[in-house]
């Protein structure tokens, strides 16, 4: 099944069942805590927090998101990428815990000449939180899951909050068992790649109040209205449809990866190393070209250093795998080719995401030789003297002459051998930081101060907003 029939048949399935559908919000979020959406449910923020009045009960959305923290997963595990859809269903007071249980449960399992997935009920595992008795109670009585199949996990997997005092609740999330191939038995609680997570239910059900982060705090009592927050992988369910065995290969991504090969000549399949540097390529692209889409461009902050990070690792997987010249032309084609029916926005849009890509990997292939060779020439001396590690000087330079984002600078002299002072370096970026915020005070410029943001990162999120903090520390 085609990731845009699945699409299809998630919005359909639920605006039968009387749920509104809503069409997926910017990547860049309507939110000053967050940078990026990194789930479906950000849009409905107001709404869970009583701020806003939702316009329906019930909702559903295939929402575009984006987790920088996972970048160091892709390419590497079989079931994560920076950019993926999150399909969502959403209770505002109306169903609780059966309804979403059961929504869930149909929509997998109808036969896909029904409208649904067609998956076997037997490959599906399901968590619940440690306590959560009812949920349990509903898996097994209303919907006749065995016992063995339903796992307990604690609150870092199966408790949702926000990190801040508000709404937070259990989750209970449906894995699938993609066979003896994919490693040893024992559920999702012993073996996250062979059973892959796919769906999330949160049952927003309690207020939370202080604490710290999203594991150690007290339950107040009862929310007034109860709610439910549900999201499902896009790209992993179209893994399993497609029976391919990672979301790299399904058919949207596996073109881009074709694009890369006939661009280098470097086959898929034949080495495990370029292999992830023909999936890392493949993930990357895709994320830049929403970002870009939604009005992203690269630059040394926040969101357009993200933006920067992910584009610069993709070109330079490239050239790894033997690219000399120029590819992210025909790599961002490939992906608004595969997309744009879905967004047709990037097809609109075709001529401004192409001019902002092509400028930055112009941009990036000017310092990249030069830059290579301070590198080199830094782990030389660093090994001459004995030492294991880059100084921390050296990768601010990279970072500041020769643009080389500090997680490149890791790959490459890890590559070497060496690691890398990220101490000494992130002492290097903030005193510029407070020097350039002192010259914008000094010329009142209005010069964005993410600092503010920052503060507020740091404590809040959804079941992934701290990311966004770990993100902003690596920035720093
Ligand atoms: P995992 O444990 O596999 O990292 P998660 O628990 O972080 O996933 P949730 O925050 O529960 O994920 O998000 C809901 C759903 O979104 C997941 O069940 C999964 O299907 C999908 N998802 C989450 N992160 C990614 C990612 N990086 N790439 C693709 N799909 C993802
Ligand atoms: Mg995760
Ligand atoms: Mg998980
Ligand atoms: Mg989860």
């Amino acid at each position: 099944m085609e990731s845009a029939e699945i699409r299809r048949r998630w919005l359909r399935f639920f605006e039968e069942r009387g749920h509104k559908v809503v069409p997926s919000a910017s990547l860049i979020a309507d939110d000053p805590t967050l940078l990026l959406v990194p789930a479906g449910m950000v849009p409905f923020k107001p709404y869970f927090l009583g701020e806003a009045t939702p316009p329906a009960p019930r909702a559903t959305s295939v929402q575009k998101c984006v987790r920088t923290p996972d970048i160091e997963e892709v390419g590497k595990t079989t079931r994560h990428g920076t950019f993926f859809q999150m399909c969502g269903n959403f209770s505002f007071g109306d169903y609780f815990k059966e309804g979403a249980i059961k929504h869930a449960w149909e929509l997998l399992t109808l036969p896909q000449d029904k409208g649904g997935y067609g998956l076997d009920p037997e490959r599906l595992w399901i968590t619940v939180y440690l306590d959560d008795d009812e949920a349990e109670r509903i898996w097994r009585e209303v919907i006749g899951v065995p016992a063995e199949r339903i796992q307990r996990l604690g609150k870092k997997d199966n408790f949702w909050s926000m990190g801040v005092p508000g709404p937070c609740g259990p989750c209970s999330e449906i894995n699938y068992d993609r066979g003896p191939e994919f490693g040893a038995e024992g559920g999702p609680a012993v073996n996250d790649e062979r059973y892959v997570e796919i769906w999330n239910l949160v049952f927003m059900q309690y207020m939370r109040g202080e604490g710290i982060g999203k594991e150690d705090f007290e339950i107040l009592g009862d929310l007034p209205s109860k709610n439910i927050d549900t999201g499902l992988g896009l790209e992993r369910l179209a893994m399993i449809l497609q029976g391919v065995e990672n979301l790299y290969e399904i058919d949207t991504s596996r073109a881009v990866i074709d694009k890369a090969t006939a661009l280098t000549g470097h086959a898929y399949g034949t080495a495990e190393h370029s292999d992830v540097s023909l999936r890392i390529v493949s993930d990357h692209m895709r994320a830049a070209v929403m970002l870009i889409g939604d009005g992203v461009t690269p630059g040394n902050e926040g969101r357009g250093y993200v933006l920067r990070r992910i584009m610069r690792r993709a070109i330079r997987n490239m050239r790894l795998l033997g690219a000399t010249g120029p590819v992210v032309g025909e790599l961002v084609d490939t992906v608004i080719k595969t997309m744009g029916e879905q967004y047709p926005e990037l097809i609109s849009e075709r001529k401004r995401i192409e001019t902002v890509a092509l400028a930055e990997e112009a941009a990036f292939l000017n310092t990249l030789k030069a830059g290579t060779t301070i590198l080199d020439n830094a782990v030389t001396e660093a090994k001459a003297a004995g030492s294991r590690e880059l100084p921390g000087d050296k990768a601010f330079l990279l970072h500041d002459t020769w643009g080389f984002p500090i997680d490149l600078t890791l790959e490459m002299a890890a590559e070497q051998g060496l690691s890398v002072d990220e101490d000494g370096f992130r002492r290097l970026m903030t005193e510029q930081r407070e020097r350039a915020k002192a010259d914008a005070r000094a010329k009142k410029t209005g010069h964005a101060d993410l600092g503010a943001y920052r503060a507020i990162a740091d404590s809040a999120g959804t079941t992934d907003f701290t990311g966004y903090t770990s993100f902003e520390n690596e920035a720093t």
